[in-house]
C-alpha cells in the first residue's frame, strides 16, 4: 500500500537548525536577541508597528485581553465553533463570554449574530480566522467602533491572511499561535500584535512579572516569555512565509477543481477581498451526500489519508462550558450543522501533486 498522507507535516531544513545552534552557543536562551528578531519579522506579517512573542496562542490572547483591562463583569462576544482557547482565554480573565453564531459559508463570526450579543457589559470583540479565512474584519471594525469595544482577533490559524489587502491582525489586537501544527511554528509559542505604543508596552510589562527596570513592579503581570531556541524555530519559517503559503492556496486550489460537482459535498470559498491561507481545507459533507462525514472519515483513514474533524462539537455542546455560569449562549444552527458535517482534509506545503491526485480519488470514490 502507498504511505499514509498525514494531515499535518513539519518541515523545518537546515536554516532552522543553525539558527538554533547559533542561539544554543549563544548563551542567551530566553528573551533575548533572536526573540526581538521574531518580533521585528512578525510585525511585518501582521503589518503593525508592534509585535511581543509570549509563551504560547492561548497566553497571546490572555494578555491580549489583560492590556485591554478586560476582567470580571466584563464580556466577550465570540464564537462556539472554534478550538477551545478563545473561550478559555476570556475566562482565564473572568470575563464572561457571549457565544454567537457562524456563517454558514466561510465558518467565521457572523458579524450580525455578534451584534446582536452585545450587551451593556460586552467590552470586546473576538472574531477568529477560523482554518485561516478572515473573518469579516471591515465589519467587525465597524462594530467595535460604534459601540466603543476592543477587537481581538484570534488570528493563530491565519497568519498571512489578508482582508480588503490589509493583514489580519492588524484591524485589532491580534493573537497568533506558533504552535507544532500551526502555519509558522515554533513548537510552543505565541505572538500579539499592535500598532498602539502603549499597548504593546503593557503587554510587554505583562510578560515579564510587570517588572520595567529590574526588580521594580509597575503592576502584577505574569511570565509569559518565550525562549530564543523557539524563536530560532519561527525565524526562517517566517522568512519562507510567502512562499510556504503559496503552496497551500495552490494545493488548495487542486483540490477544489478536483473535487467539484460531487453531489453533497461543499469545497471552502474565499469571500471576495479575502485572502484565506489554508491552514485547514475543510469541505462539508451534506445530508445529499452518499456518505456521511464519519463514514468519509473511516473510509480515507483505510486509504491512508489522515482528516481531522475541526471541530466535532460546539465548545458549549460540553458539559463545563454548557454549564459554566461564565458561558451565555445564542441560537447557533450554523455552528452546529457545521460540527456535524465538516471535515478537513490534507492541505499542508510538504504535499506533492501525485498525494492530491490520491486524495481527490480516494474521495470520488467515496462520494461520486
Ligand atoms: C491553536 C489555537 C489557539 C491556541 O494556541 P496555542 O498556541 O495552542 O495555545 C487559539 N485559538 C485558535 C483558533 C487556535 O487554533
Amino acid at each position: 500500500m502507498a504511505s499514509s498522507i498525514p494531515i499535518s507535516a513539519v518541515e523545518l531544513g537546515p536554516e532552522v537548525e543553525r539558527l538554533v545552534l547559533e542561539v544554543l552557543r549563544s548563551g542567551h536562551l530566553a528573551q533575548g536577541p533572536m526573540v526581538e528578531r521574531l518580533e521585528r519579522a512578525f510585525a511585518a506579517v501582521a503589518g503593525t508597528t508592534e509585535a511581543v512573542a509570549v509563551a504560547n496562542g492561548t497566553v497571546a490572547l490572555v494578555a491580549a485581553l489583560q492590556a485591554l483591562g478586560v476582567g470580571p463583569g466584563d464580556e466577550v462576544v465570540t464564537t462556539p465553533f472554534t478550538f477551545v482557547a478563545t473561550v478559555n482565554a476570556a475566562l482565564a480573565v473572568g470575563a464572561r463570554v457571549r457565544l454567537a453564531d457562524i456563517r454558514p459559508d466561510d465558518f467565521t463570526l457572523d458579524p450580525d449574530a455578534a451584534a446582536a450579543a452585545i450587551g451593556d457589559a460586552c467590552r470586546v470583540l473576538a472574531p477568529v480566522h477560523l482554518y485561516g479565512c478572515p473573518a469579516d474584519c471591515a465589519a467587525f471594525d465597524g462594530l467595535a467602533r460604534r459601540h466603543g469595544l476592543a477587537l481581538v482577533e484570534d488570528a493563530a490559524q491565519a497568519h498571512g491572511a489578508t482582508f480588503g489587502g490589509r493583514p489580519v491582525g492588524s484591524f485589532g489586537v491580534g493573537c497568533f499561535s506558533l504552535y507544532a501544527t500551526k502555519n509558522v511554528t515554533s513548537g510552543e509559542g505565541g505572538v500579539v500584535t499592535t500598532s498602539d505604543a502603549r499597548l504593546a508596552d503593557r503587554l510587554r510589562l505583562l510578560r515579564n512579572q510587570g517588572m520595567r527596570a529590574r526588580y521594580e513592579y509597575e503592576l502584577p503581570g505574569h511570565n509569559y516569555r518565550m525562549t530564543d531556541i523557539q524563536a530560532a524555530i519561527a525565524v526562517p519559517q517566517l522568512e519562507r512565509l510567502a512562499e510556504s503559503t503559496e503552496r497551500r492556496r495552490a494545493h488548495a486550489a487542486r483540490l477544489t477543481e478536483g473535487l467539484a460537482g460531487i453531489e453533497g459535498l461543499v469545497t471552502p470559498s474565499e469571500p471576495p477581498g479575502r485572502r484565506h491561507v489554508f491552514h485547514q481545507y475543510t469541505v462539508r459533507v451534506t445530508g445529499e451526500a452518499r456518505a456521511d462525514r464519519d463514514a468519509l472519515v473511516a473510509a480515507l483513514a483505510r486509504r491512508g489519508i489522515g482528516t481531522g474533524v475541526y471541530y466535532p462539537r460546539v465548545v458549549c455542546d460540553h458539559d463545563c462550558y454548557g454549564d459554566h455560569p461564565g458561558v451565555v449562549r445564542g441560537d447557533l444552527p450554523n455552528a452546529e450543522r457545521a460540527a456535524r458535517e465538516v471535515v478537513s482534509l490534507p492541505v499542508h506545503p510538504a504535499l506533492r501533486d501525485a498525494d492530491l491526485d490520491r486524495i481527490v480519488t480516494a474521495v470520488r470514490e467515496v462520494l461520486a
